[in-house]
């Protein structure tokens, strides 16, 4: 806007927030080996052999997947018990992902990374299930952790919506911009859902255990195969849209 000689501008910055399992990484099982040991190691011998196949983790923080687990198994799921099975879950997470042969930082990823990072526009941040400890964990191993400045985490909320206005309060106090525009890049349509139920935009990516078109009807603004899509930084950075009907 030009007015009387001068230029104000209206600086706008793009608040990022990435979920991790699924969308910049796969941990390999590693996540349910380490819940699996942290509640064998608290209520082993009153529940025999543990297995969470039958919990469904994708797309949920981990303070409800605790808790679905304790309920799975009978258990009453009172919030000290929570916090115990967690801070085990946490002590055992970094020996669970340096065992799993099959971790991976998906396609697109580091490289997507290292050029947001140095845009002034955005602001590159975390949206995830994951405690921050666990999250941070998982992040480190694949070494991509420096990435990001903030996030809303499973430990902030046991729901994705909340746990990302927590994010986004976070990244508000990084920045002086007066306009914000926020991104959330998942891989279920619990993130799209997040997402829209705080005025986000949604970049969906199939990479994880939900394929295009289920990503598309839960809503999402944009579906891309996987990071590596081209179109995917200026999806993120407001350039460009891309097509849903992938
Ligand atoms: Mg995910």
């Amino acid at each position: 806007m030009k007015t009387a000689g001068c230029y104000s501008y209206q600086v706008r910055v793009t608040i990022a927030m990435f979920d991790i399992d699924g969308t910049l990484l796969r941990a390999g099982g590693a996540g349910r080996r380490a819940v699996e040991r942290a509640l064998d190691d608290r209520l082993g011998k009153a529940l025999g052999t543990i297995s969470l196949e039958a919990v469904e983790f994708a797309g949920r923080t981990d303070p409800w997947i605790v808790r679905e687990a304790l309920t799975h198994y009978g258990v009453a799921p009172d919030e000290g018990l929570i916090a115990e099975v967690l801070r085990l879950y946490v002590e055992y997470l970094p020996d669970e992902l340096e065992r799993a042969p099959a971790f991976e930082v998906l396609p697109g990823v580091r490289a997507l990374l290292e050029i947001l990072i140095t845009r002034d526009d955005t602001l590159l941040g975390l949206g995830t299930g994951n405690t921050e400890a666990a999250a941070y964990a998982k992040l480190r191993r694949g070494q991509i952790d420096s990435f990001f400045a903030f996030g809303g985490f499973g430990s902030d909320h046991l729901d994705r919506a909340e746990l990302l206005r927590v994010g986004f309060e976070r990244a508000r106090a990084r920045t002086s911009a007066a306009a914000h525009r926020v991104v959330v890049i998942g891989d279920t349509p619990h993130d799209v859902v997040a997402a829209q139920a705080i005025g986000a935009e949604c970049i969906a990516v199939s990479t994880g255990w939900y394929d295009s078109a289920s990503l598309a009807a839960a809503g999402a603004n944009h579906v891309v195969a996987d990071l590596e899509d081209e179109r995917v930084i200026d999806a993120i950075t407001g350039g460009l849209a891309i097509s849903k009907d992938v």
